[in-house]
């Protein structure tokens, strides 16, 4: 991992503020560094790295289709050793064993060694993934704030004191709840894990992490990363593989707790196989979020984040604000302010630096998202900007505005996961609500008002997890994340998300 090689191409000194709109500032680097990767990267099981034993997947550059490395893929015996081997370090109390304290400082030596890699993990990330540098730096600093973030959680894992009387002694601990699977996404892959791994570590939990296919790398560097900082062996396990790893590990009888995120749809079969044992889960699954602009909304603010709320990560996020809903009086400046400003989006390698749309992560997804694209013209939508897929090499789609589609149309219903974004208008407030609300998903929301009273109307009425006002995306380790209706139950992030590592337990002690 400390090898590295130069690319000469990346520019680096990127500002990380990708969830606010500020313009990106770029500088070419002096040596931005390529890590090694190996020609076969090895899964951890215990205290080993292995190969495993059943096939290679094929993990890809989706900017080149540059073949970067196969993994492992895990089966059935590789499932049960990963397991057997968090069972291990959950029965002999190797990590919650320890004292608040030493969980604290390992998780924060962590946090310090990913800093300390920060860069060579966003550009594994950008190269895995594909999304631009800039954005891979933003993700590897919000994974490495939750990790700090639930460094300090330990301690905070009270219970509580019932008063019961005199002649009783009432109180509730919080106990891990044993071996998690958490099973990743390949949009946010770094992120998501740090945030995963580091709430279940903190509630004392060992972990078996599942990576996507596509985007396997920046999870095992966190592991390796663990391990350096002191996590003792058997306590955080990756299983690279396909859907059937998965499948095989959520249902696998040694797991305690699952913390999935992806899509609704395997969602809702993670959710059928933990119910065989009872296994509680917490799902992010989907979205279809709404970003509403007001009359009174400061279209100067407006139009500088709407680009980056749905055409950052190339559209694959799952809060992308997809569905723009507008008032009537003020949807032609929008549309004619936004439609110049996408066609000028900087579509391209995301190592280039200065990308805003990188490639989509896979030739299926662009496919998918490609076959929208012609089911949006065939429901009678009018392109106002994009509408195609680039040529490769590279999975690039343009970005995309619709407009004249109705609220039933499926490219305004259903999530595409691409650079795709609708247009419907509303006349008023309570029918900007009804068509916010008038989805299946429940994930985020954006409000766009300079008056302070609808925007918390608004937020009241709205289905969903989280609502941003007059700003988008942004994220906070202490601030709960996820999603109602089909986006999903419980939460990442904050303390909700280590206590649902836990179980309470409630002890009644006559006196
Ligand atoms: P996905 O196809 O649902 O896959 C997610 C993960 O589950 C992958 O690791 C996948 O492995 C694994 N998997 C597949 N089948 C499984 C099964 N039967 N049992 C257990 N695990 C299984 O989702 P994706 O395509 O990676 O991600 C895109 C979706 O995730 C979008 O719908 C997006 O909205 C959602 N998402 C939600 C959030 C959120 O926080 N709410 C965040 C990011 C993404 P393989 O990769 O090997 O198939
Ligand atoms: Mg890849």
């Amino acid at each position: 991992m400390a090898d590295t090689a130069v690319i000469t191409s990346v520019i680096t000194a990127a500002s990380t503020n990708q969830y606010e709109g500020e313009p990106m500032t770029t500088g070419v680097a002096p040596g931005v560094t390529r890590p090694r990767i190996a020609a076969e990267e090895p899964m951890l099981i215990g205290d080993s790295w292995t190969c495993g034993s059943g096939g290679r997947i094929a993990v890809l550059d989706p900017a080149t289709e540059e073949l970067l490395t196969t993994v492992g893929l895990a089966g059935p015996a590789e499932v049960d050793a990963a397991v057997a081997a968090a069972m291990a370090a959950h029965r002999d109390g190797r990590w919650r064993g320890r004292t608040p304290e030493w969980r604290r400082d390992v998780l924060a030596r962590l946090a310090d060694l990913a800093e300390s890699r920060a860069e060579e993990l966003a550009v594994l990330e950008t190269l895995d993934n594909g999304k631009p540098i800039e954005r891979a730096r933003g993700d590897v600093a919000l994974g490495i704030a939750a990790i700090r973030h639930c460094a300090g959680a330990p301690a905070r894992l009270t219970g509580a004191v019932q008063p019961a009387g005199t002649d009783r002694h009432v109180y509730t601990s919080r106990e891990p709840v044993g071996p998690a699977a958490l099973v990743l996404p390949w949009n946010f892959p770094f992120m998501i894990a740090a945030w995963k791994v580091s709430a279940a570590l903190a509630a004392g939990c060992p972990v078996v992490v599942k990576p996507a296919e596509q985007t396997p790398l920046t999870a095992l560097r966190l592991a390796a990363l663990c391990l350096d900082a002191g996590v003792p062996a058997g306590v955080v396990d990756v299983l690279t593989g396909g859907g059937s790893t998965g499948a095989a590990l959520v249902a696998h009888p040694g797991i305690a707790k699952v913390s999935f995120t992806g899509s609704t749809e395997v969602g809702r079969s993670v959710m059928a196989a933990a119910a065989g044992r009872v296994t509680p889960v917490t799902l992010e699954l989907g979205g279809k979020s709404p970003n509403i602009v007001f009359a009174d909304a400061d279209l100067d603010r407006v139009l500088t984040t709407l680009p980056r709320t749905v055409f950052a990560h190339s559209g694959q996020m799952c809060t992308a604000g997809s569905r723009l809903l507008v008032h009537r009086s003020v949807r032609d400046e929008v549309l004619e302010r936004l439609v110049p400003l996408v066609d000028a989006l900087p579509v391209g390698n995301g190592l280039t630096g200065g990308i805003t749309v990188g490639p989509l992560v896979s030739a299926v997804q662009r496919d998918r998202v490609a076959s929208y694209l012609d089911l949006g013209r065939a429901e009678g939508a009018t392109v106002l900007a994009g509408g195609g897929v680039r040529g490769g090499p590279g999975f690039f789609v343009e970005p995309t505005v619709l407009t004249g589609l109705g609220a039933d149309a499926r490219c305004v219903r259903e999530e595409i996961f691409g650079p795709v974004l609708t247009v419907l208008e509303f006349d008023t407030d309570d029918e900007a609500v009804a068509l916010a609300n008038d989805s299946e998903y429940g994930l985020a929301a954006g409000i766009w008002t300079s008056d302070l009273a609808r925007a918390h109307r608004t937020a009241a009425a709205l289905e969903a997890g989280t609502v941003w006002v007059n700003t988008y995306n942004e994220f906070h380790p202490a601030v709960p994340f996820g999603g109602v209706k089909q986006s999903g139950i419980g939460r990442d992030l904050g303390d909700a998300a280590v206590e649902s590592f836990t179980e309470l337990k409630s002890v009644t002690v006559a006196l």
